[in-house]
């Protein structure tokens, strides 16, 4: 048995784009482009990015919500890349997401119970009264009283909400979670109470996590290590204190500089500013993906791609970077 709980390699996910009155292939949108990477049991890895940079596709694809074009997706080295909706079901157990907007990814037309025991249904899993007292545990763990069963998703607030999402995630008791951007649209006081409860339920549990978000400062609280996503590829991967302190590539320098200093002694650290928008994951940039806004960019950098290359980490894990220079 692997080490992983979960490896993906070389995975890609391109959808094609269609045009012409006869709605021809025109291209493609790669929006994974041949990423590879992996997380430990009861480990989180923070998988960071700006809006569009391909994140929420990857983990769709992870749990194969969405099939990937090319690559391998080993999960608890059980191979999904190929597998059928039926296949999948008996792994779904083991592999579950918490989406970014609870309200949406909420029937609203159902009680909580009803949310919570749908899985249960679903996997032929205990009889009606021992799902309530599942659902009642299960509200007990995520902070929220029983009687919040018998109420609608929308009586909740966005925090409240979000906490039934995991209650929901974590009821047929999985290895692996994908949380796409699960605190993004709550307020700053309540995401550090949800980060906290992932956090004391991995403990519990032994969870691992995928954990996508936008804003590095958020995954950094929470990951072992963190991949930087840019354009359907990755920048730089590494431990969550390497990344942050020390960073290697110009992207991730430029997403550490844009979060706020609240520590009045580190203020001198230089500013990066990243200029312009990600360009179109249809017409990438040739070369290194990044070099239309990369202040170090020469000439090489606008035709060969640079690997994602070993470098030697301080805290004695691995550590990786696509640059072609050491900056
Ligand atoms: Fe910048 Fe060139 Fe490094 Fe890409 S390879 S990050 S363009 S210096």
């Amino acid at each position: 048995m692997s080490g992983n709980l979960l490896e993906v390699r070389d995975l890609k996910v391109h959808f094609p784009v269609k045009g012409g009155v006869l709605l021809r292939a025109k291209g493609a949108n790669r929006a994974v482009d041949g990423v590879s990477l992996h997380i430990g049991r009861g480990e989180t890895l923070g998988l960071v990015g700006e809006s569009g940079c391909g994140k929420s596709t990857l983990g769709k694809a992870v749990v194969r919500l969405l099939k990937p074009t090319a690559g391998q997706i080993l999960f608890d080295d059980i191979d999904l890349t190929d597998l059928s909706r039926r296949e999948m079901k008996p792994v779904r157990r083991d592999v579950q997401m918490i989406f970014q907007d609870p309200a949406e990814s909420l029937n609203s037309r159902l009680t909580v119970g009803s949310l919570i025991s749908e899985a249960f249904e679903i996997h032929g899993i205990g009889d009606p009264v021992w799902r309530r007292e599942r659902v009642a545990r299960l509200l007990a763990q995520v902070g929220l009283p029983a009687s919040a069963a018998d109420r609608f998703p929308f009586e909740f607030s966005g925090g409240q909400r979000q906490r039934i999402g995991i209650a929901r995630a974590i009821a047929l008791e999985p290895k692996l979670v994908i949380c796409d951007e699960p605190v993004s649209a709550l307020d700053v006081s309540i995401q550090s109470q949800i980060l906290n409860l992932l956090l004391d339920l991995q403990e519990e549990m032994g969870l691992s996590y995928l954990f996508i978000a936008h804003d590095l400062a958020v995954v950094k609280h929470i990951s072992d290590r963190i991949a930087i996503m840019y354009l359907g590829q990755i920048m730089e991967t590494g431990g969550a204190d390497e990344i942050y302190e020390t960073p290697r590539h110009p992207y991730t320098r430029a997403l550490i500089a844009a979060i706020p200093e609240p520590d009045p002694t580190r203020r001198g650290r230089p500013k990066v500013v990243l200029e312009g928008d990600v360009p179109s994951p249809i017409h990438p940039p040739s070369g290194c993906v990044f070099h239309t806004r990369c202040s170090y960019a020469e000439e090489r950098c606008r035709i060969e791609k640079p690997v994602l290359r070993d470098l030697i980490a301080t805290d004695g894990g691995s550590r990786q970077v696509a640059c072609h220079f050491d900056l």
